[in-house]
């Protein structure tokens, strides 16, 4: 699960650019170190790596940084960055690592230190400031010009909440003014757009201590939107040759000992509860049930494949420190599918399942998308599970594929999970964000922990292909991409109410109402605001609800059957014919139009 928080490690032996951003980051963190140290005496520095948006550091200190405090530090960091002090790396004896940081007051150093093997430690030193440290650097401060200093929340040390809690400060690093700028107006654009935010304020969905972190509880709208992505992925499913599943939530623990979950993934998985003497769990994962409806009779090649697609709700433990709104959240809907085949259909298969799920994502209007093919470790077979020749099999497959629709790629060596190869698709979002959505991946582990076969065509039991696949991800999760993806604005077909419609005065009303029907009759969404509340008001506020449609209507439209609409983003289009105006709507939802163009 990708998080724009996640700490990416410096790529060591990556090729370095001109600037290598990661280098400039980090070295911008020890920069902020050097200053904290410098202005509050006394602190402790635990870590502070390079990120995928800057670089931050995390601090012990019993009072917390104020947004003075961090006017200041940032201040103290341009001074030394103007003085362009050397950076210089040490190899020491690790004692005499332990002995500098001790004497310094900085135990969490001397804890890291202590951790890592080996006799000799690098350090890295810019006037009186020292860090353990592998590096890479830039070569003096003075190379740090461009730079801000944006938050400071809670961490825990070493990321583990009985740990003691931290001060995390952010900040964000660039090699030229332009793009820092750029950065800090993307930065306020995804604030603004945030989907912890607009999720309440527009009324979709909300959490809530006494239920539980991790836990959604989807609104009227919101769920109004889920039924209708519901409704779209079923259809789609059935067209595009699937067969839709239902299984429960929970199981007995051997399905999941037999599947190899209790072994692999029990820290992800809820304590067992007992029912009638026997363990029972919550589901993490979907699989092991489609596998017992596949072996629930025997399977010929003749039935192969099998594409087999649910909305399946599985539970997984995520400690509280990572739970994100909808991003990251201990219960949620994956539309999930497996599919099972013969080894002479697994091209085929793969091509289809990579065109399915860009076009459903580009229905969603996600059409720039980066795609991962992450491939086995060619130096460490012995890690993998599965026959050689089917991995072989397996990647050429998905290589084949994404070549035949000349779609560009990252190969990622190494990076396939242990039972199999995978394509991963991030979609690329309205800020240009790009956030990990699709997974197709081939499984050799438990089609083998379940002794899964099908009667070939030369009459003996073989082992089916199987693939397991999601292509929104979860349901919660893709709400989250997609509220902050409009920035509430919902398109027409996924809009919960789709026009607003509006009497001017009370009298009017009986209209408003006839007209709703007509909409509802058109297969439509819409909403009548009779509140007793000023006309300007309830324009506002069906713009504030980012309402794609408003009607409004008076004496005028009554008299002549038509309406005054507003469409949200465009303003006033005059007055309306409103048959032609429905059908026309009725085709934008049909098409799943992105924009509103009459
Ligand atoms: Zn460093
Ligand atoms: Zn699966």
């Amino acid at each position: 699960m990708n998080d724009d928080k996640n700490a990416s490690a410096p790529a060591a032996g990556a090729t370095a650019p001109a600037v290598d951003l990661d280098t400039l980051r980090h070295s911008a963190a020890h920069l902020m170190a050097h200053a904290v140290l410098d202005l509050f005496p006394g602190t402790q520095a635990g870590i502070g790596p390079a990120v995928e948006t800057g670089f931050y550091y995390d601090f012990l200190r019993p009072e917390p940084f104020s947004s003075d405090d961090l006017a200041a530090i940032e201040a103290r960091m341009r001074e030394l960055a103007d003085r362009d002090i050397p950076i210089v790396r040490s190899e020491i004896p690790k004692a005499e690592a332990v002995r500098l940081f001790t004497e310094r007051g900085q135990t969490l150093k001397v804890e890291l230190i202590q951790e890592k093997g080996g006799d000799i430690v690098s350090t890295y030193s810019q006037e009186g400031f020292l860090d353990f440290c592998l590096g890479p650097h830039v070569a003096s401060t003075g190379l740090l010009k461009h730079f801000k200093l944006l938050s400071v929340s809670g961490a825990y040390w070493k990321g583990d909440e009985r740990n003691v809690q931290m001060q995390r400060i952010y900040g964000a690093v660039f090699p030229t003014a332009a793009e820092l700028e750029s950065h800090l107006h993307l930065l306020e654009e995804a604030r603004k757009r945030d989907h912890r935010r607009l999720g309440p304020e527009l009324d979709l969905y909300s959490t809530n201590e006494d239920l539980g972190g991790g836990l959604i509880l989807w609104h009227p709208k919101g769920a109004r939107i889920r039924a209708i992505i519901e409704q779209y992925w079923r259809e789609r499913h059935w067209a595009g040759g699937y067969d839709v599943l239902y299984t429960p939530h929970i199981g007995r623990e051997v399905i999941f000992q037999t599947s190899g979950h209790l072994d692999f993934y029990k820290d992800s998985m809820y304590a067992p509860m007992d029912i009638d003497g026997q363990n029972y769990y919550m589901k993490p994962m979907n699989c092991p049930f489609h596998i017992q409806i596949y072996k629930s009779r025997m399977r010929s090649y003749r039935d192969l494949p099998l594409r087999w697609a649910e909305l399946g709700t599985v539970y997984r433990y995520e400690r509280s420190g990572t739970l994100h709104g909808l991003l990251r959240v201990r219960g949620f809907t994956q539309d999930d599918a497996h599919i099972f085949c013969t080894p002479d259909q697994i091209e085929s298969e793969i091509l289809r399942v990579l065109d399915f799920s860009l076009s459903i994502l580009a229905d969603f209007g996600f059409t720039d998308n980066k795609i991962e093919l992450s491939v086995r470790d060619p130096h460490n077979p012995a890690k993998y599970c599965g026959a050689d020749d089917r991995w072989r099999q397996a990647e050429a497959s998905l290589v084949k594929a994404l070549e035949t629709r000349g779609l560009p790629y990252e190969r990622m060596e190494g990076e396939a999970v242990f039972y199999g190869p995978k394509i991963d698709i991030k979609v690329k979002d309205a800020l240009g964000r790009h956030w990990q959505c699709t997974t197709i991946q081939f499984d050799f582990n438990m089609s083998n922990r379940f002794g899964m076969t099908y009667i070939g065509e030369d009459g003996k039991e073989h082992q089916p292909y199987m693939v397991h696949r999601a292509l929104m991800g979860s349901l919660e999760r893709f709400f989250g991409i997609l509220i902050e993806h409009y920035n509430g604005a919902f398109p027409l077909w996924l809009a919960p109410v789709q026009m607003m419609i509006v009497p001017i005065a009370e009298r009017h009303g009986a209209y408003a109402e006839q007209l709703a029907e007509r909409c509802r009759a058109a297969g439509l969404r819409p909403h009548v605001d009779q509140r007793r509340e000023k006309l300007a008001y309830k324009i506002r506020d069906a713009e504030t609800h980012k309402v794609p449609l408003l009607l409004v209507v008076g004496d005028k439209e009554a008299a002549g059957g038509t309406a005054s609409l507003r469409i949200h983003g465009q303003g006033d289009k005059g007055a309306v014919e409103v048959d032609g105006l429905l059908a026309r709507l009725r085709s934008l939802v049909d098409t799943r139009s992105l924009t509103v163009s009459l």
